[in-house]
This record gives C-alpha cells, structure tokens and sequence, in this order.
C-alpha cells in the first residue's frame, strides 16, 4: 500500500494546492474517521518520536504526511480512563470511569452517542478487558466487537477458571485483522447505498504485556541474545525488578520493541483493507496511545502506578487523506480530551460537545491556528492501594499533585520531550516561586476543579437505573486478576505512601 503520492493530489478535500491554484478555505470531505488506539505504547520508541530501531515504518509514514504532535499527553497511565476520554472529550474526573470499577458516567455523551445523532454510523473492534461493553464504551456504536480471544461472555471458555495471565498473554492482532475485514466485507456486500459516512474505532491489545511477539520479530531487534528471559508472565518474574541485569532488561525492551513492530505492521495491513476497497483515499486516521509504559526510568516497571513522562506522554499523529499538514510537527500540549472534537470537525458536523478539548485541525489546516488551550491533565486514582495523584502539563512543565501528602512536584521542560529535574513546591509561599510555577499551581486547581464540576453535573443528569458495573463483569475481571491487588505494575497496583490530606480534594 503506498500513503503517499498517490492520495495526496486525489479526492479528499477540497482545498488543495496541488493544481498550481491559490488554495481556498473549505471543508475537508471525510468519509472515514478512523482512530487508533496502540495500548501501552509509549511516545519514544517510535522513529518518528526519536527511537533509533525500526519499529515503526508505517507509523513514520503517517507521520511524514500528516502531523505529529509531541507532546500528547494521557488522562491518565492506564486503560480504562484514558480510552474513556478519547470517546468522550471529558477529563477522568469528569467522565466518571477512573477508578477500576467505575464506568462510564451514564450521562455522558460519548463521541459515537453524538455522532448518531447527525446520521454518522460508528464501528468499534476492541481487544482488551478494561475496554468491555460494561463500562459504557459501546454506547453509540452500531456494532462494538469483541476480538479478545478468550470471549468476554463466552462463560464455558472463561469463567473464574482462566489464570490472571489470560488477557495478558492474548495475541489479538490476527483477530483484529480478521474481524475488520469480515467487517469491511459485510459493509461491501451490503451494497453501496450503506456507505454512509463512519467512525471506525480500533483498539490493538499487543503491545501491552506480556511481551510475545512472533520469533520472527524478535530476530530485528535482538538476534544475540543469549539469555533465559522470556516476556511471558513478566508482572510475576521476580527477574523483572530494579537493578536487573542491563543485558536482560535491554532484551525485555527489544521485546516491547518487537511487539511495537508487530502492531505497526498490523496497521499497515488494517490500512491496506481499507485501501483495498477505495476508502483510504476519503479517510483521516489518528494514531495514538492510551499510555505508555515504565521500564524502570524511576525504578518501577509497568503502567498503572504513576503520572511519569514515560507513560503520560503518547504518541499522535493526524493524517488527512490527499491534504498535506500546514506544518510537520507541533509542541502544543494536546489531550486525549481533544479527539472528540476533532473527529466531529473532520466530519464537518456539529457535535454538541460542551467539553474542554480543542480540534487538533487549526494545527493541521491553517498557518497561523488560533491559541488554544494548549495543557493536559491527568490523574490517577486508586482506592486499594492508597493511591491519588493529579498532573497537569503545559507548554512550560509538568506539575504533579500527590493529593493524600498534598505535596506539589514541579518539572520545567528545558527542551523538547522531558522534563529535566523538578523542584518541591512546598515549604515556601507561593508568592516566592517564579511565575511559570505559581501560574502551574493555579492551574492545575483550576483545571481539576472544572473537570470535577463537570462531572458533577454530569452525574446529576444521570437517569435513575444507571448501574455499576454488572456482577458477570466483576466476576470475570476477577479471573483476569484485576482486582486481587497483587500484580507489581498492573492497571490498578501500586504501593501506598502517606494518607494525609489531599491537596487537590
Ligand atoms: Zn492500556
């Protein structure tokens, strides 16, 4: 499938340069918005983030011809919350599903609920636990298909019988694959008076460990490797933990590496089905993560347990069929919060979206976009493990908020991506920090407190009958693991410091 040339003159929009003549400002004509989400894949081991080996060829490509942005931030270092703020455009505090059982507010508006209403359909394929029709993500869509392996409500098959590792160590790309294009083939069969405009939602499992990656894939990134580590069961490998060997913990990392390639070429085929049957050439596509992953940057490893760069900051790129982007790369602070509203700009079509997120096309469309709101926040709040942290990112640093101490950790960036060294903000009156620190604090309330605020009135809208999440779930997410409280750097398992106070409570 060739991205480039061939799409960048043809049908998509309506405003291009390609013929010589003065560009004109118009509506792009989007018949497919198609989003993306690679779990667990952090920002910089993609080429175009940086990273050194090949494990992202197509992603590059994308990024190439469309706009990368990077600093992209989560809502939050695992699954369920920050999936949760692409398909509403809330922050967690205002969506509701932040906690490891807490859906989806039944009062919010998910993107496919609102583009229902202005006749878009929308299609979803998800392939991991935390993102089952029970915490409210297939609201809206018009088929939201499992392609998990072990079958959520396939009881004979599950049950509390299957190990924790069970999701773990699914490998779902080949069903994925195999799901859209029975899909695309059911779409095409049903003739062309269906091609309404779509949303398709693609979530790729993968990345997310264990690390299994065919053999093949593990040759590109570590052929000479001699050692005993494999990336099975690696929450549970007392091998994995700080101060492992450098040579097997590069191997782990050549694993998630292999795995990285594995999907980026799982995207690529997902792309060429679509090409195949002339869609590509009417579609946008946003590639992005909903985390990243720790590999004992600060002595831990996993995801789940902090608001470190490592996995807050993910990767995005947009990529407009046959428009090339007003600029290649943007250090604008953008959100997960943003997609929704991107995707209904994209589809021309007025949304309804009340929330904070921006569209992230004035950064693809226009020389000179308007200022926007240019931070990110993010949380992380875990009841069993005594664990509630706020951060917020803007263009200057990075401010996170131990909630139970209330103590305040401010990172300025002195260059692109990290933050380099953070200073307490404690001990001292505000009035005595430099602006960019004192503007950092205000911020971060303010922010917390308007998501807070808007989940508040989102959840006295709420119809009465709402309900938790549903005892067949409970059960089930039992015997993946996820509530036991013993995995070192699973969704939901950290360890618990002070309990005074929170700062931003
Ligand atoms: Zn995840």
């Amino acid at each position: 499938m060739r991205l480039g040339s061939a799409l960048i003159c043809s049908v998509a929009v309506a405003l291009l340069a390609c013929g010589g003549d003065e560009p004109s400002r118009a509506e792009p004509e989007i018949e497919t918005v198609l989003l993306i989400s690679i779990d667990s894949l952090r920002a910089d081991r993609l080429g175009a983030y940086g990273h050194s080996a090949p494990t992202s060829p197509t992603f590059d490509r994308l990024a190439a011809e469309g706009l990368l942005f990077t600093r992209a931030y989560s809502t939050t270092s695992w699954t369920l919350p920050s999936h949760a703020a692409m398909l509403s455009g809330l922050d967690d505090y205002a969506h509701g599903a932040y906690e490891a059982l807490s859906p989806i507010s039944g009062g919010v508006m998910t993107l496919p609920l609102r583009l229902a209403k202005v006749g878009i359909k929308s299609t979803g394929f998800f392939a991991g636990p935390f993102l089952h029709p029970s915490y409210g993500f297939a609201r809206g869509f018009e088929q939201y298909i499992d392609a998990t392996s072990y079958g959520w409500k396939a009881r004979g098959g599950i049950g509390k019988y299957v190990p924790h590792t069970a999701s773990h160590q699914d490998v779902t790309n080949p069903i994925v694959l195999e799901k859209v294009a029975a899909w695309l083939d059911d779409e095409a069969a049903a003739g062309p008076d269906t091609r309404r405009r779509s949303f398709v939602f693609i979530h790729l499992w993968d990345v997310h460990y264990d690390y299994i990656p065919p053999p093949e894939y593990v040759k590109i990134f570590d052929p000479d490797y001699e050692g005993t580590l494999d990336g099975r069961g690696v929450l549970e490998n007392p091998r994995i933990q700080p101060g492992m060997p450098a040579r097997d913990l590069q191997h782990l990392l050549a694993l998630y590496d292999a795995e990285i390639r594995y999907t980026d070429d799982t995207v690529a085929r997902l792309l060429e089905l679509f090409d195949a049957r002339g869609m590509l050439e009417t579609s946008a596509i946003i590639i992005t993560s909903d985390h990243g992953e720790e590999f004992f940057d600060h002595g831990r490893f996993g995801h789940g347990l902090t608001l470190n760069e490592e996995v807050l900051r993910v990767p995005m790129i947009v990529w407009l069929a046959g428009r090339r982007p007003a600029r290649s790369t943007t250090d604008r602070v953008v959100s997960h919060i943003d997609i929704v509203p991107t995707v209904c700009e994209l589809f021309a079509v007025d949304c309804r979206y009340d929330g904070l997120g921006d569209s992230l096309l004035p950064d693809y469309l226009e020389e000179s976009p308007m200022a926007s709101r240019g931070d990110a926040l993010a949380e992380i709040t875990n009841p069993l493990f005594d664990l509630d942290l706020t951060a917020r990112v803007d263009s200057e640093g990075t401010l996170l908020s131990e909630n139970r101490s209330g103590q305040l950790t401010y990172g300025p960036f002195r260059g692109p991506g990290a933050p380099e060294g953070s200073f307490s903000v404690n001990g001292k009156k505000l009035a005595r920090y430099p602006e960019a620190v004192r503007e950092a604090v205000l911020g971060i309330r303010e922010r917390s407190t308007n998501a807070r605020e808007q989940g508040a009135r989102i959840r006295g809208a709420e119809e009465p009958g709402d309900q938790p999440i549903d005892p067949d779930t409970l059960e089930q997410l039992e015997a993946l693991g996820y509530l036991d409280g013993k995995e070192r750097g699973s969704e939901g398992g950290p360890d618990a410091t002070d309990s005074a106070p929170g700062a931003l409570r």
